[in-house]
């Protein structure tokens, strides 16, 4: 594809690159040299620029900050065997953008700006794309709110911007596992499925809860019963029991549509598994671990991609996985990180060229 929108570019009289030393880079704490930036007024986009990676200057009064319309997407670029910058499936993360904005009462971002700016930044930036193995570079496309004023409306005025951070495994350690029955992240008619800031700082208490426990995160369940797991902090969720992979449906609006999800889903049918997305209650996990057919258990998400869990604890009863002798997950993982860089055939049409 070619990038076709004619975006104004100014251009970083020296690279930060060089002071960088990309092997064990932390996540989300270095950024490339340049952004994207741009303005929704009066409605229409404007104002749309790629410039050196700078502060904002921004109001006290900047709606964002006060009423929370906030949404955000994470993907990632590659480089491609021929050395070239791939994007992982940019597309579907173009459309759950939207998705978003419509339900936070934001304004649409047309496919153009979207699209073309991340290409064009992306390529841009390519040198900061890391060429080793589980290594990418991770691009955060966010919108926000920009009136300056403190009365509760949808602003009308948004800012669009897209930032890229250099960044290697995430949590490349098999983590522990807490089934939150308490606290809730999402309620059928709220905003679970939309990848809002808010969904965020609203989980933050019942981690922290589960941290002083000794476990990494929550797997959240149904608001209602408690009953029917939905998926963990950062991540959705795929419980292999038997010849079947299993994962909570889309259907409530409770749960973010993820895009490695539905990438691990395709390679585990590939893979031989009878795919089910539906209802999955925590005493059909505890009864298939307990005869013996739990076989593994994982989280999937494009900052860590796939995320062994050796631990799922539910009230006093603990679920122990030995993930060292798993099959599945680790072979997924290996596909979609062959696909992803390059070394294996990407027969789905994932990887976009920048
Ligand atoms: C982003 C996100 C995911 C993972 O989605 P991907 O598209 O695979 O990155 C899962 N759950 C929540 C709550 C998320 O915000």
């Amino acid at each position: 594809m070619i990038a076709t929108m004619d975006i104004a570019t100014t251009k970083v009289e020296r690279s930060k690159l060089q002071d960088l030393n990309l092997e064990n880079i932390p996540f989300g704490k270095y950024f490339s040299d340049h952004m994207l930036e741009a303005d929704y007024e009066n409605g229409e986009w404007k104002n749309i620029e790629i410039k050196p990676y700078q502060p904002l200057l921004l109001s006290p009064s900047l709606a964002a900050l006060h009423y929370g319309q906030a949404i955000f997407e994470g993907i990632k670029a590659y480089k491609g065997a021929d050395g070239e910058a791939y994007i992982f499936r940019p597309q579907d993360n173009f459309r759950r953008f939207n998705v978003s904005a419509e339900r936070m009462q934001m304004p649409q971002v047309p496919e153009e700006l979207f699209m073309d700016g991340m290409k064009q930044l992306v390529e841009l930036d390519s040198k900061w794309i890391p060429d080793m193995e589980d290594h990418s570079l991770y691009i955060r496309p966010f919108m926000f709110s920009s009136d300056e004023m403190i009365g509760v409306r949808p602003s009308e005025k948004y800012k669009f911007i897209i930032i890229l951070s250099p960044s290697g495994p995430y949590y490349n350690a098999p983590i522990r596992i807490y089934v939150e029955e308490q606290y809730v992240r999402a309620v059928p008619g709220g905003v679970g499925y939309a990848k809002a800031a808010g969904n965020y700082g609203s989980s933050m208490y019942a981690t922290a809860q589960a941290k002083k426990k000794g476990y990494d995160q929550v797997l959240w369940t149904d608001a209602f019963e408690h009953k029917y797991v939905q998926e963990i902090g950062t991540m959705n969720v795929i419980f292999i029991i038997g010849n079947k992979a299993i994962t909570p449906d889309l259907g409530s609006g409770t749960i973010l549509a993820g895009v490695t999800r539905d990438s691990a889903l395709t390679l585990l049918k590939e893979a031989g598994f009878t795919i089910e997305e539906r209802d999955l209650s925590i005493d059909e996990i505890i009864e298939a671990y307990k005869a013996g057919i739990l076989y593994e258990v994982f989280g999937t998400g494009t900052a860590a991609t796939i995320t062994y869990i050796k631990e799922l604890r539910y009230k006093d009863f603990v679920m122990h996985f030995d993930t060292d002798k798993w099959k599945t997950a680790p072979t997924v993982k290996k596909w979609l990180t062959d696909i992803r860089e390059g070394r294996r055939e990407d027969k789905y049409g994932w990887m976009v060229k920048a």
